[in-house]
């Protein structure tokens, strides 16, 4: 007879993970103006009253306590906008991290600079400003910090060696709306912040991005960019087209539709009484997981001022566990709880859906094929961080926070049974791969 649920053995518990997304009390009745209104999206005609899309900017904008916000189809179109507006092209290197969402890779790919992996600061998952600093070359040009999962990368850090450089920075917070570094939000503090509204995210309309700025002339880029190049009229007649032909830069269509710009409004509204919510539920699972042997939580940094939860995070110390790696103890930890526990992404040397070789639009050289092969990138604390680290979404903070009191009682059931994790391992498994 097995111990663990995972094999047969009956769970530690069942917690219970709210359904996600939540519409909110105004969803039908900004949906309903939309479909009555004649203007679908902002390359529409004009109607009497202010679209969707430009509403939400100038709420998400007034959020983030900044100035300018364009709303876009979603995150990889929002970063991707981002580098353009900055000038990133032809020749140039752009750091990443080497821990993320492969869409930081695929999007300097995208305006044909070479993304540049840099490895990870174990207490944060997000770039080690030491490994930036080691990784820039006379190419670099811009550096994308990525603010994953639950944490901020070390801003202070970052921005001062770009300054001391005079290198931009984007900071992508696809994973932390709301998120506050010395009282200010993140992606105020570098040039551009970008934001995915992807299902997952905290602020989701299934689809959706936006880039942020306090630059009128990043803004205006960044509107044309995503517009095909147009920009907005500046008297704009009711029944007639907003936007003109009237650009200087060269975009494409990254627009997000009325529909979508309707749903972030009525989400946008949720959004802080939920993150009040999913913080106290996290408090009480720290606490509890902080008494488990061989558990190590993720701190935020101390410059931290508000903290937000996309998904939870937490290390394993695998000798405790059988020396087993993070996803045979999600499959074992989610048999036991109910959750979805999941590993860290992959790290993106290694990444299964980065492949730039498969792209025809690249030049099949062996000069250029060298230059974009990931396997070139050390990144050993992504490696690590992806062996050791369990994550969970953070959807189930929204639940009865009383029930999370099953995943350290679950961890505690599995540590006694290490033959079974080892057996667990033995059997092969396909990688996860969360958004
Ligand atoms: C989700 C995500 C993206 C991509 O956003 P999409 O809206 O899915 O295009 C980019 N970066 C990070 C860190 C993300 O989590």
């Amino acid at each position: 007879m097995s111990i663990l649920a995972v094999l047969g053995g009956t769970p530690a518990g069942r917690v219970e993970t709210p359904r996600w997304p939540q519409p909110g009390p105004r969803a039908t009745e900004l949906l309903s103006e939309v479909l009555a209104s004649g203007r679908w999206t902002v390359s529409g005609p004009r109607q009497r009253d202010d679209g969707m899309e430009d509403r939400f900017a100038r709420a998400f904008a007034r959020f983030n306590e900044i100035a300018y916000c364009v709303a876009t189809a979603n995150g990889t179109s929002a970063l991707l906008m981002a580098l353009e507006a900055l000038g990133v092209g032809a020749g140039d290197e752009v750091i990443i991290p080497g821990l993320t969402w492969v869409a930081n890779a695929s999007t300097v790919l995208a305006v044909n600079a070479t993304p540049i992996m840099v490895d990870i600061d174990p207490e944060t998952l997000c770039l080690a400003p030491r490994s930036v600093e080691a990784a820039i070359t006379e190419r670099t040009k811009a550096i994308v910090v990525v603010h994953l999962y639950s944490s901020v990368a070390d801003l202070d850090a970052i921005l001062t060696i770009a300054e001391r450089h005079e290198i931009l920075v984007v900071e992508d917070c696809a994973q932390a709306h709301g998120a506050r570094w010395s009282g200010r939000r993140v992606g105020t503090l570098g040039a551009i912040g970008t934001f995915s509204m992807q299902q997952t995210k905290l602020l989701t309309a299934g689809e959706g991005g936006a880039a942020i700025c306090h630059s009128v002339d990043l803004y205006d880029r960044l509107f044309q960019l995503r517009a095909d190049g147009r920009r907005r009229a500046v008297a704009p007649v009711p029944g007639e087209m907003e936007l003109i032909m009237d650009s200087t830069v060269m975009g494409s269509n990254y627009c997000m539709s009325e529909f979508g710009a309707a749903v972030l409004l009525d989400q946008l509204a949720l959004l802080e009484e939920q993150h009040t919510t999913r913080d106290t539920a996290a408090a009480l699972l720290s606490q509890a997981l902080a008494e488990v042997l061989g558990v190590t939580l993720i701190a935020a940094l101390p410059q931290v001022t508000t903290r937000t939860w996309y998904y939870y995070t937490f290390r394993i110390d695998r000798q405790a566990f059988g020396d087993v790696d993070a996803a045979t103890l999600c499959q074992a930890l989610s048999a036991e709880t109910g959750i979805a526990f999941q590993p860290t992404y992959p790290p993106l040397d290694r990444h299964p859906l980065y492949q730039p070789h498969t792209k025809p639009r690249y030049s099949a050289e062996h000069a250029v094929r060298l230059r974009l092969d990931p396997r070139q990138f050390h990144l050993p604390e992504a490696v690590r961080a992806y062996e050791e680290t369990v994550t969970f979404h953070h959807s189930v903070l929204l639940g009865d926070a009383s029930e999370l009191e099953i995943i350290p009682d679950a961890l505690c059931k599995i540590q006694t049974v290490p033959e079974e994790l080892q057996r667990l391992q033995r059997e092969a498994r396909p990688l996860s791969n969360p958004t």
